[in-house]
């Protein structure tokens, strides 16, 4: 039965003034005539979790040209503008509510400064449109406001989607501008292999951020612009602008060094963020990193299940076996060890370290510190005697940010100093700083065997269940999961940039369950979800098809079940 504007209409007229739960009504598709609403879930009374509605424009209706969604990438840049869009002036209308609780508020999912898939918009290839958000049916107590509920419904959303899910509500040039962007920066992350690079930071870009609750561009005047060394230049081509130049971080062992507040940490976690894109304005657009590329921190507290820490450590007091090391409550080292071997574990090419975060008798011991305490005594192998060959043997180089530790200058392959904002190439000088000034320090351990021993984890340790109810999955920020009666606690992952990220992490837990068959390892489960995501998207994460998820990456997913503190595993095996 096609249901018109007309029996909208009059659907609302004769539930004016009713208990909420006529609003029942209401469920279901409704043709307008500019879009088909369809509302998905009725709130329970005023004060509830809003009612979840979307709007379909076919491809005339949103009217965009064929080109500028030509691909993906494309598409994914003008869904993000046009949720930004929708969010922002959506907000107005809660200024304006009527009504108690929640009444007349319109909310989507706001995307923040990354360029992710989600689906809040999804843009169809064929050029149609599906807006998801929630709304707040009017009402004053339990009562329906039938009137209000037909002005936000037939006149104040209709207005909403005029002024942003159509082409018509955005200049040319800007929705060019995103998909161009966006395109030209997926083109310049997959030249890094070329190069032989794993970074690239443009010049003229703008990395420090508003605040550390902040991510917004520090506004212009305030900013030193990024300038690469002009040893490191590189130029990466675009497809719809000229050639970019820029620092291009060649693979294998770099270093960040500089005094204490000259900028090191902020380049850091550029490079943290550029696995992902960029909306433009951010001052990052043109910084692309290695997909993989994955920021390690100590985290002591954590749990961790079964895994080979024996590269960095091992015979720990008592006899415990590093080769499966599992804690409910990690130590600053073994933490740091463990999130290396899931991150390699997870495909990570690209290790991101920062000494502000890392626990430093796992960065370093120093020739007094082997004089007191001598080999036998100390289980740890620290960082810089495994770091050339995490390189040479395992495949994955490290950006390290180390102001403190000279000693770090003897594995370096190249060294980068910043100096008042401004990145200088240090390699030179360091060389002949380090043979001047000989540490006196012994390498410590015997070679390292990589690769690390396969894991299984049991499909029973995966428990999104809470008392009676199957499923209880909440996410009550981006660092936080409640996850059945486990709450992961996401601090330490610091490339979830938005919490629709996370959701949709938690919500890939609960899938990885089917994946756990017989002897499938971490690294296959991961894949098996990968392909599950890529091919049909992050619909498959949840029937109800809500506006609230963004896509994550396998590393944030990986990193989320290592956290998980019900894992255990069926058996490990060489
Ligand atoms: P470090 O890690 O070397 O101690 P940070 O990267 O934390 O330094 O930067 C110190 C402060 O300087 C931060 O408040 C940061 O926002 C600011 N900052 C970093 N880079 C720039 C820049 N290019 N221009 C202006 N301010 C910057
Ligand atoms: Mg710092």
């Amino acid at each position: 039965m096609r249901r018109t504007e007309e029996d909208l209409r009059s659907t609302l007229s004769r539930i004016d003034g009713r208990g909420y739960p006529a609003y029942r009504d209401l469920r279901g598709s409704w043709m307008l005539p500019q879009f088909t609403l369809e509302v998905r879930h009725v709130q329970g009374d005023p004060f509830a979790a809003p009612s979840r509605v979307a709007v379909i424009l076919d491809p005339d209706r949103a009217g965009f040209d064929p080109k500028t969604l030509s691909n993906a990438s494309r598409r994914t840049a003008i869904s993000c503008l046009l949720a930004r869009k929708f969010a922002h002036r959506a907000r107005a209308t809660r200024a304006r509510r009527t009504g108690s609780g929640r009444s007349g508020e319109v909310t989507m999912l706001e995307p923040g400064q990354v360029v992710l898939p989600n689906t809040a918009v999804l843009i169809g290839s064929d050029g149609s449109v599906e807006a998801r958000f929630t709304i707040g049916l009017p009402a004053a107590g339990r009562r329906i406001l039938g009137r209000q509920a037909t002005t936000l419904l037939l006149e104040t959303l209709p207005a909403l989607v005029a002024r942003t899910l159509v082409c018509g509500a955005h200049s040319p040039v800007q929705l060019n501008r995103h998909a161009e962007v966006n395109e030209d920066a997926d083109h310049m992350r997959a030249q890094l292999g070329k190069f032989g690079l794993v970074a690239f930071i443009a010049n003229g870009s703008l990395l420090p951020r508003r605040s550390g609750i902040d991510d917004r561009s520090l506004k212009d005047n305030r900013a030193v612009l990024f300038n690469s060394p002009p040893s490191l230049e590189v130029t990466l081509e675009r497809l719809n602008s000229p050639p970019l130049a820029g620092m291009g971080i060649p693979r294998g062992v770099s270093l960040l060094v500089g005094g204490g507040y000259h900028g090191k940490s902020t380049v850091l976690d550029a490079v943290a963020q550029g696995v992902y894109n960029h909306r433009p304005g951010d001052g990052r657009e043109w910084v692309v990193t290695d997909p993989t590329a994955t920021k390690i921190q100590a985290e002591d507290g954590r749990s961790v299940a079964g895994v080979d820490i024996s590269p960095f450590i091992s015979t720990l007091p008592g006899g415990q076996d590093t080769t499966c090391f599992t804690t409910t409550n990690a130590s600053g080292s073994t933490s740091q060890a463990a999130g290396i071997i899931e991150a390699l574990e997870a495909g990570s090419r690209l290790l991101l370290i920062d000494e502000d975060t890392s626990a430093t008798n796992f960065m370093i011991r120093d020739r007094r510190m082997q004089a007191l305490i001598k080999g036998d005594d100390e289980p740890i192998t620290p960082f810089i005697d495994r770091v050339q060959s995490l390189y040479r043997d395992a495949g994955a180089s490290t950006l390290l940010v180390i102001g403190g530790s000279g000693d770090y200058l003897d594995v370096a392959d190249l060294v980068l100093g910043m100096v008042r904002y401004e990145a200088h190439d240090l390699t030179a000088e360091a060389r002949s700083v380090a043979a001047a000034h000989p540490t006196g320090r012994a390498v410590h351990g015997a070679p390292a065997t990589w690769p690390w021993r396969h894991r299984c984890p049991d499909a029973r340790s995966i428990r999104p269940w809470r008392g009676r109810k199957q499923s209880h999955i909440k996410v009550p920020s981006r660092a936080a999961v409640e996850f059945g009666n486990d709450r992961i606690d996401l601090t330490g992952i610091r490339q979830i940039a938005l919490r629709a990220q996370a959701r949709a992490i938690a919500l890939s837990l609960a899938h990885l369950q089917q994946f756990m068959g017989a002897g499938m390892a971490v690294e296959d489960i991961l894949e098996a979800m990968r392909t599950l995501l890529e091919s049909e998207g992050l619909d498959a994460l949840e029937p109800a098809r809500t506006g609230d998820l963004a896509m994550p990456r396998t590393q944030e997913i990986a990193a989320t079940l290592a956290r998980l503190r019900t894992l255990t595993l069926t058996g490990a095996q060489s």
